[in-house]
């Protein structure tokens, strides 16, 4: 399938989504994670009139770095070895997976002056070993810490639910998780307005969509996983 007819298909069915929660369509963002697919590929998403693009891991993200960049916003969404930030620190636009202050301290360190990066916080909200994550009980205390780092700015919360058959089973970790995002957003931090939530893939989107999600992160459904 190419990527404009399986946009269309998944655009139904956020605004599916979106009528069945009572949201505004305009408040959700769809990012095509290219993490398997190659830089044409990304380049076809793009041209399909998708804005935000996501890599995990470093080579991947300086390709579709060189590729995209000016065309769409780049997102970081994978976890990132404290000493690659350097290398996309000033490349991404938005990082969904700040889980400890060594990660802070070190765009702290390696952001141009003045430069601020959007950072999603990731929670481990459904607790399994093989997650990377903040703890829902060790959120706040995180939140507060990153204070003390100026160039990260707390946009929002992230997480990944753990995969289901049945994709209404992953309700609970969105909804736990916009709960936890609203919590922060009462502190009032001006170092962490957390207006986003970055949940949702190709198995579980929609769920994730009547739960609160901005962005969405879409991989296997939208660009596949082999395309040349
Ligand atoms: C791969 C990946 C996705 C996309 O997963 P699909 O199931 O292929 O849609 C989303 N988020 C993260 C963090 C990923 O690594």
């Amino acid at each position: 399938m190419n990527v404009k007819e399986n946009l269309s298909r998944i655009e139904q069915e956020i605004q599916a989504a979106c009528s069945r929660s009572g949201r505004d369509r305009s408040d959700i963002h769809i990012i095509a994670v290219t993490k398997y697919v190659t830089v044409n590929r990304a380049l076809e998403a793009v041209d399909a009139g998708i804005c935000h693009i996501g890599e995990n891991r470093l080579q991947g993200a300086l390709e579709k770095w060189e590729a995209c960049r000016g065309q769409a916003f780049l997102h970081f969404v994978g976890s990132l070895q404290t000493r690659k930030v350097k290398d996309i620190v000033d490349k991404y636009d938005y990082f969904h997976s700040l889980d400890r202050l060594g990660l802070a301290r070190e765009f702290q360190k390696r952001s141009p002056e003045n430069h601020i990066v959007p950072c999603m916080v990731q929670v481990n909200v459904s607790g399994e070993d093989s997650k990377a994550g903040v703890a829902p009980q060790d959120l706040e205390g995180f939140i507060e810490d990153l204070k003390n780092y100026p160039a990260v700015q707390v946009a929002g919360l992230m997480t990944m639910a753990p995969f289901e058959e049945d994709p209404e089973q992953t309700r609970p970790v969105f909804r736990k998780l916009r709960e936890l995002r609203d919590d922060i957003q009462k502190q009032q931090y001006s170092h962490a307005p957390c207006n986003h939530l970055s949940m949702g893939m190709s198995n579980d989107f929609a769920v994730a969509v009547e739960e609160g999600a901005t962005f969405v992160r879409i991989g296997t459904d939208l660009v596949g996983t082999r395309h040349g």
